[in-house]
């Protein structure tokens, strides 16, 4: 699913390293790639790391292992899978992880207006995107009614007794998904372990998430590609130099699902206030921020907003954001205020970018 976004990388990578060919040789990298979350990871360690890729690959897989264990919604033996199969409503003990992650989430989401909503879960699986079987007829009205009566900010609460954590649902049926936020905090527990093994340079992307530190093997700053939406072989639309800050994007273009009968293809991007994926004309957003849970957190409720009230937003809160959206056939990019500077070192591959008022 993620597996171009997880290439556009490489290209650049790569790119990078035969420039280097004809100079210096750049130093040996050690690399860690494989699949997880159901998509793609990669991890560039420029130089050594312990005893090598081995070493590398499974301390990754050990980061991802604790994640799935407690997010994952299509691993029923999961923490969060178990309490969404818990049709109660009495309070429901979880660990001081999982309600971290459930904590840190709403504060993402009051930044959006709620956008980004982690009980969009009854919606995600009404639209075929979640652990059930994909569905390809779209649900009808009163489906979608039902199932945003079991959403919102509303429609669970965690609080902490007695030294224990507690998630207490409005309606037994409540089910919350923290898909949204699976990749960006797989790149930051592996960026973690790299800083405490004092690791100086390093990429670390799962799926469209991205972590960087340090300079590429060349030396220079690390440089990753956002894809074209538009385009089927997905090139890359515009390089951008995150300068050690996370990275992430959200796209309506490769996450969905075709009506059967009408044909009309809907986006995995799923729109709370209206229990429907998003129909705009805004493809993807990539936002950089310190962190890749904030920047996975934010990108999936900012497509849902779509590229005009995602600037405003972004302009308001100072966030570093990039949309393309399809105008007249062509992908049509502009950038907040605060993105300008990951684009200075990138040459700019669509001169015609522009910034947003
Ligand atoms: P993002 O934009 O990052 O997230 C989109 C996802 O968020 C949607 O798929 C939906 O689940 C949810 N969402 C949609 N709209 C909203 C909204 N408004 N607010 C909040 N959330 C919303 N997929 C598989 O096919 N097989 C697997 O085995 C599998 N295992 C997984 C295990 C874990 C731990 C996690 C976190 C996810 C797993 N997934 C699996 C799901 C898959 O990884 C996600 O679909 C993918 O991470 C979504 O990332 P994205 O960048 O494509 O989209």
């Amino acid at each position: 699913m993620n597996l171009n976004k997880t290439l556009s990388l490489i290209v650049i990578s790569a790119m990078a390293l035969a420039i280097s060919s004809c100079g210096k040789q750049p130093p040996q990298s050690t690399i860690a790639s494989g699949k997880t979350m159901g998509t793609f990871y990669r991890v560039q360690v420029v130089g050594g790391y312990k005893e090598g890729e081995q070493s590398l690959q499974s301390d990754c897989d050990k980061e991802f292992k604790k994640i799935t264990d407690a997010i994952s919604t299509f691993d029923k033996d999961a923490e969060l899978a178990l309490v969404d199969a818990d049709f109660t409503t009495d309070p429901i003990v979880i660990s001081p992880y999982l309600a971290d992650i459930i904590k840190r989430c709403r504060e993402q989401s009051d930044r959006i207006d709620y956008a980004m909503d982690i009980s969009v879960g009854p919606l995600v699986n009404l639209w075929g995107f979640g652990p059930s079987k994909r569905n390809s007829v779209t649900p009808s009205d009163d489906e979608i009614k039902k199932a945003m009566a079991l959403t919102g900010p509303d429609a669970y609460q965690i609080y902490e007794k007695d030294g224990a954590y507690y998630l207490q649902k409005k309606d037994p049926a409540v089910k919350l998904d923290l898909s949204t936020v699976g990749e960006g905090l797989g790149a930051d527990a592996v960026a973690k372990t790299l800083d405490e093994n004092k690791v100086q340079n390093y990429l670390a992307s799962v799926a469209g998430a991205s972590r960087s530190k340090g300079t590429n093997p060349k030396g220079d700053p690390w440089r990753i590609g956002i894809e074209d939406p538009t385009n089927p072989d997905h090139n890359v639309y515009q390089a951008v130099c995150p300068l050690g800050m996370a990275m992430s994007t959200a796209g309506s273009y490769r996450n969905y699902f075709k009506d059967a009968k009408t044909g009309r293809i809907f986006s995995h991007a799923i729109d709370p206030k209206t229990g429907r994926p998003v129909d705009h004309s805004t493809l993807s957003v990539t936002v950089i921020a310190k962190t890749a849970f904030e920047t996975d957190a934010l990108d999936t409720g900012l497509l849902v907003l779509g590229a005009d009230r995602a600037l405003k937003v972004a302009n308001q809160d100072n966030l570093a954001i990039f949309t393309i959206e399809m105008k007249q056939g062509k992908p049509y990019a502009r950038y907040s205020k605060a993105f300008s500077p990951y684009l200075k070192c990138a040459d700019k591959i669509n001169a015609k970018l522009e910034e947003s008022l």
